[in-house]
């Protein structure tokens, strides 16, 4: 599948928007709509119940974006997190020295009086055989040396621009939870292993952002920190290789629990010349986003590297006590460290389905029901007919105070099926003439609704007294035919 089609069902179903897109929009930056942010919502509150709140070993903390400088100094971000950047002398254009020769390049051709062409990345003119030399964007300035430029977003605390007050976005939660090392063993009583949990934003003043969301300026990120006495071992393992393995394992079934296909999903090891600094082993979750496999998460083993460093700095110690054997140690460190704007991407575009229904297209996104936006979708048959609205938008009262339940009567049925289709409602629930009768014709109604699921697009007839109890059930887990065997078909 292809990018363009996701970012234009993101857009016109309210996922995502182009940031400040009446001003011509913001480089890279983008806007989470009303069904965005509830997805994203959605796979926030997952991850941190299956990772924090139903796990003895973990706790979570929210710091604040901006730390003390010294913290980057400390970390190596100051003087390490940078790309090499070389610019043009005419256009001023900036481009990454190790990318400028990945793009084609334009090209005023001697051999045909100055000619305009744009050349293929990487290959000589066929005219006169040159390779580029130039900037490749305007064609004529010279590109200056190899500058290192840092991807940290700089800013200033307080009234004065003063170099004393300079500070940065934080370009990774990570830092904080070292930091708060000692705060969160102290306060919580903390025997080792146990891990921290973070969700927040972080900045990086990225010189090739692009892909959608796949790689922004301003991003959310989702990372745990989870220490280990070096000196343990499990199962015959040092304890810092044994959880490393755990962590990876672990989130990988977490992404394939919530929708990812295994086909979509591959581990790749760094090589051992591609690691971080301070790095022992580093594991990448791999997607097959829509621009081909691509880093959906890493899982790296930062060693004692982070809090050595702060206690060096600090001139705090940041060291557990080893009851056992009676010795201060400096834990080891597992970090599964996730984005939440590029997990969104991945479900959004594993969900992804075109279908023919008798003879139409019919565009679906099979999203976890745990994930989807929507729960459920109210739906009345007819809205000219007031007691079929009004018992509609009662039942809508009703199941929202559980579940994010929409109302919509500005289409024909089958039209309101297939919006619900396209954001992955997974059920919807329609009210019609059976349900409410006609009072005219003296006719009572059954008081029963119709239930449709999303993926079979089956149908079966509930009392609008049992709704709550069928959705509570088929929320917490139950198979669609486990629930749907209990009642009749609806008549279609
Ligand atoms: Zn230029
Ligand atoms: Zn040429």
């Amino acid at each position: 599948m292809n990018m363009d089609v996701l970012v234009s069902l993101s857009k016109r179903r309210g996922f995502v928007f182009q940031s400040s897109e009446i001003y011509g929009g913001t480089g890279s930056c983008w806007d989470y709509g009303p069904l965005g942010v509830e997805l994203k919502n959605n796979i926030k509150r997952v991850w941190w119940r299956d990772f924090v709140q139903t796990r003895s070993d973990m706790v979570g903390l929210d710091a604040s974006i901006l730390m003390h400088p010294t913290v980057w100094k400390a970390s190596g971000h100051l003087d390490h997190f940078t790309d090499p950047m070389v610019d043009c002398r005419e256009c001023k254009r900036r481009f990454r020295a190790d990318h400028v020769d990945a793009i084609s390049w334009t090209h005023y051709c001697p051999a045909t009086k100055g000619n305009k062409f744009t050349i293929p990345a990487g290959e000589p003119c066929g005219h006169c055989g040159q390779r580029r030399m130039l900037c490749p964007e305007c064609g004529k300035g010279e590109l200056t040396p190899p500058r290192q430029f840092n991807l940290m977003f700089k800013t200033f605390m307080g009234p004065v621009e003063e170099d004393a007050s300079v500070t940065y976005l934080r370009p990774e939660t990570a830092q904080a939870m070292f930091v708060n090392f000692d705060n969160v063993l102290q306060s919580m009583r903390l025997k080792l292993p146990f891990g921290i949990a973070q969700a927040g934003r972080s900045f990086r003043n990225e010189i090739t952002p692009g892909n959608f969301i796949f790689r922004t300026r301003e991003f959310e990120q989702m990372e745990i920190e989870y220490f280990v006495n070096p000196n343990d071992r499990v199962e015959g393992r040092p304890a810092d290789e044994y959880w490393h393995d755990r962590w990876i394992e672990d989130c990988v079934t977490w992404f394939r629990r919530y929708g990812l296909r295994d086909e979509n999903l591959r581990l790749r090891e760094h090589d051992r010349d591609e690691l971080a600094h301070y790095a022992k082993r580093t594991v990448d979750v791999e997607y097959n986003f829509p621009i081909g496999w691509s880093e959906l998460m890493g899982i790296a083993n930062r060693t004692d590297f982070d809090l050595k460093q702060h206690a060096k700095w600090s001139g705090k110690s940041l060291t557990y006590f080893d009851d056992e054997r009676k010795e201060h140690v400096v834990p080891y460190v597992v970090e599964p460290s996730a984005g939440v704007d590029r997990a969104f991407l991945a479900f959004m575009a594993d969900a992804y389905r075109e279908e023919e229904v008798r003879g139409e297209k019919r565009v679906l996104l099979r999203l976890h029901p745990e994930l989807a936006p929507l729960k459920i979708a109210v739906l009345p048959l007819l809205k000219k007919r007031d007691d079929i609205v009004r018992a509609a938008q009662t039942i809508r009262g009703d199941l929202a105070k559980h579940w994010r339940v929409v109302y919509d009567d500005t289409a024909a049925i089958g039209r309101l099926y297939r919006r619900q289709d396209e954001v992955g409602t997974p059920y919807c629930v329609t009210v019609d003439v059976q349900t409410v009768g006609d009072s005219e014709r003296g006719e009572a109604g059954d008081r029963r609704v119709t239930i449709r699921e999303r993926d079979s697009m089956e149908q079966i007839r509930v009392p609008i007294g049992e709704l709550t109890t069928v959705f509570r059930e088929l929320f917490d887990g139950a198979s669609w035919p486990q629930v749907a065997g209990r009642y009749p078909p609806a008549r279609g």
